[in-house]
């Protein structure tokens, strides 16, 4: 069996004003509105945390962070990440990311200038190059002002599924 696995994630969350906005495990300064969410509405992590589960058929983070459960009120989402990536290392032993593609959709404020610290962000959360996390940012062009939204599609090694 080959021991390469690929996920896919996606997560939305509505925008709301005078909330900080957490993108990527960091805060985006001087944005008008954050996300409404349970935990700090990171979409990114989010989806980030989904499409690792879903490389090994491990689910996807609501079973894990039940919405319902008001323990999980303002909870980092770098707690979630970590959650979901000991519980990879239980299931399935060593892996590592081969590289991770994400695509943020958002209009305002523009992204572009913290691409770089978003990359570097995510890429120590996943112990990786910087150059091994792509990220894209996308407007709606005024489709859908009110809310944030972030996919990823994750490549997987995982050795000890090859034997
Ligand atoms: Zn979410």
């Amino acid at each position: 069996m080959h021991p390469y696995r690929i996920g896919f994630g996606e997560d939305a969350h509505r925008l709301q004003s005078g909330v900080p906005l957490m993108l990527g495990g960091m805060e985006i300064p001087d944005s008008p509105h954050g996300s409404t969410a349970h935990s700090d509405g990171d979409v990114l992590l989010h989806a980030l945390s989904d499409a690792l589960l879903a490389a090994f058929g491990l689910g996807d983070i609501g079973q894990y962070f039940p919405p319902s459960n008001p323990n999980y009120e303002n909870l980092a989402s770098q707690v979630i990440l970590q959650t979901v990536q000991a519980r990879i290392g239980d299931q399935v032993g060593r892996t590592e990311v081969v590289n991770v593609a994400g695509v943020v959709t958002l209009d305002r404020p523009k992204l572009g200038p913290y691409r770089v610290s978003m990359q570097r962000t995510l890429a120590e959360l996943l112990e990786t190059e910087p150059s091994h996390v792509g990220l894209s940012f996308k407007t709606s062009e005024g489709l859908a002002t009110r809310h944030v939204q972030a996919r990823v599609t994750v490549l997987m090694h995982a050795p000890d599924l090859a034997s």
